[in-house]
């Protein structure tokens, strides 16, 4: 990987905060933010469109011939397309999430995944976000970083902003649906989450959004 770029790898579970608090970081920073889950959850996107099971994993691996999944970039918002279709939006539904989560245990799904997001990495200075990314996708990231908080406050989190949308989920629906994707994130055989071991953890349990950035820019600003 060149030296010339930075790349900050942030992973940790759902609703850590990870893309609020990277999004807002990397402005500060003045580099790209890159959300690796908005890939995994166009691909679930695809195959619940195809109307499959989105456990099945060979039928899942059998969606990926002819379909492409880019990421565009404007005014240093990331968009998602699906065969050249901007689904960012359709990709945060809440079925969308677990889709996300299923096929993301699909090797073939990682594998497909994985050039795109190397070549970015490569190319810009970045923040960029997942599950994998300081084990797996870029682990000589300059930076790492184990974004985490209890599972009650990221579901409170999460309920907040999908009432704030309209939906009439309720918080248990949101805990549960939480932990469902934790196990499953953290117990696949194939770049299961965990903390990178030269990571710094950040629990971000009971510290405010500013703090949470500010912690960021700090951890960046001593490791660069
Ligand atoms: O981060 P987000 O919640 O949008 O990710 C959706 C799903 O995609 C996660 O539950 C996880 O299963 C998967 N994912 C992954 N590896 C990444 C990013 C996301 O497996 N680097």
């Amino acid at each position: 990987m060149s030296s010339n770029v930075i790349n900050v790898a942030i992973d940790g579970p759902a609703g850590a905060g990870k893309s609020t608090v990277s999004r807002a970081a990397a402005k500060e920073l003045g580099f790209i933010y890159v959300d690796t889950g908005a890939l995994y959850r166009a691909v679930g996107v695809n195959a619940l469109r195809k109307g499959i099971d989105t456990k099945d994993k060979p039928a899942v691996a059998e969606t990926l011939s002819g379909i492409s999944v880019d990421l565009v970039f404007e005014n240093g918002e990331q968009k998602v397309l699906l065969n050249g279709e901007d689904v960012s939006v359709e990709i945060r539904t809440p079925p969308a999430s677990m889709a996300a989560s299923d096929v993301s245990a699909v090797p073939e799904v990682r594998a497909f995944l994985f050039d795109l997001q190397r070549d970015i990495a490569k190319r810009n200075n970045c923040i960029m976000d997942g599950r994998d990314i300081g084990t797996v996708v870029l682990p000589d990231a300059k930076v790492k970083i184990f974004l985490t908080a209890d599972p009650e406050e990221r579901a409170m989190r999460r309920f907040k902003e999908l009432q704030e949308k309209g939906s009439t989920v309720t918080y248990k629906e949101v805990l549960d649906d939480l932990l469902v994707r934790d196990y499953n994130d953290s117990h696949r055989e194939i770049a299961p989450l965990k903390p990178a071991e030269d990571s710094v953890v950040i629990n971000t349990t009971g510290i405010t959004f500013e703090e949470s950035v500010n912690k960021i820019i700090e951890t960046v600003k001593e490791k660069m």
